[in-house]
């Protein structure tokens, strides 16, 4: 059985004031709350691990350099990450791949580089919305696990999230068919490549989740969660999308 997850994606938004969200998600929880995990800017990840202690809620990085030290200005390397506290790392997002230019190669780096600092990635894969109308979209997304997730990936170190770029921010969100179709054939790849791992790996949608969509998403068997951006923000908004997920 595979543990649901909640994901939070502050992006670049927020102060400490921002924190006040999280310190009320970490005391509303119930005994049936799934796993969450709050990913604020990393100039806030120790004050955030710090009003998360004690609490089920877990902080993780938005990216991470693949290196472990050097001149890499502006970079965070993975060990920094964990040393504020956090357990978790989202890597290889659509806004990091397009903006940043980062390649399957680079994002498979940070996977590793993940690991090596005891952290679980967040591995995130999509297509454009040019790919989806050309109706490539399986094509793309196997492609992309299969460049940027290593083999010895496991249950206890990453998630995959996928995440269709034309969902994210836009109000966009696939039908529930659509994600049911990219979620199987993503949990039949990863059986096929890594077995009983495979079958264990969680994987997320992300893409405009809201509290009034939440319920619906979760329907699809093979999604155990969600990665979540705007709706993250707002404990008055995250919290019902964590009871959608709880009672799926
Ligand atoms: C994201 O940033 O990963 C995301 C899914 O954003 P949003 O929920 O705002 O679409």
């Amino acid at each position: 059985m595979r543990r649901k997850l909640a994901a939070g994606n502050w992006k670049m938004n927020g102060d400490s004031g921002l924190l006040d969200e999280l310190g009320t998600l970490a005391t509303s929880q119930t005994a049936q709350a799934p796993q969450i995990v709050i990913c604020p800017p990393h100039t806030l990840l120790t004050l955030a691990s710090f009003r998360a202690q004690g609490s089920p809620v877990e902080i993780g990085g938005q990216d991470c350099h693949a290196e472990t030290k050097g001149a890499y200005t502006g970079d965070i390397a993975a060990s920094m990450i964990a040393n504020t506290g956090a357990t978790h790392v989202i890597v290889g997002h659509s806004e990091r791949r397009d903006g940043h230019n980062e390649s399957n190669e680079m994002v498979r780096a940070k996977v590793q580089a993940a690991w090596a600092a005891g952290l679980n990635a967040i591995l995130c894969i999509g297509e454009s919305e040019a790919e989806r109308a050309g109706d490539a979209t399986l094509e793309i997304i196997a492609a992309q696990l299969q460049a940027s997730l290593p083999d010895d990936a496991t249950a206890a170190n990453t998630v995959v999230a996928y995440e269709p770029i034309w969902a994210i921010g836009t109000g966009k969100v696939p039908t529930l068919d659509q994600i049911v179709e990219t979620h199987d054939m993503l949990r039949a790849e990863l059986i096929d490549r890594l077995g009983v791992e495979g079958a264990q790996i969680r994987l997320l949608y992300g893409g405009s989740v809201k509290p009034a969509n939440a319920a619906e998403i979760f329907q699809a068997q093979n999604v155990d969660g969600a990665l979540v951006g705007g709706a993250s923000l707002k404990a008055t908004d995250f919290q019902p999308i964590i009871d959608a997920l709880a009672e799926s």
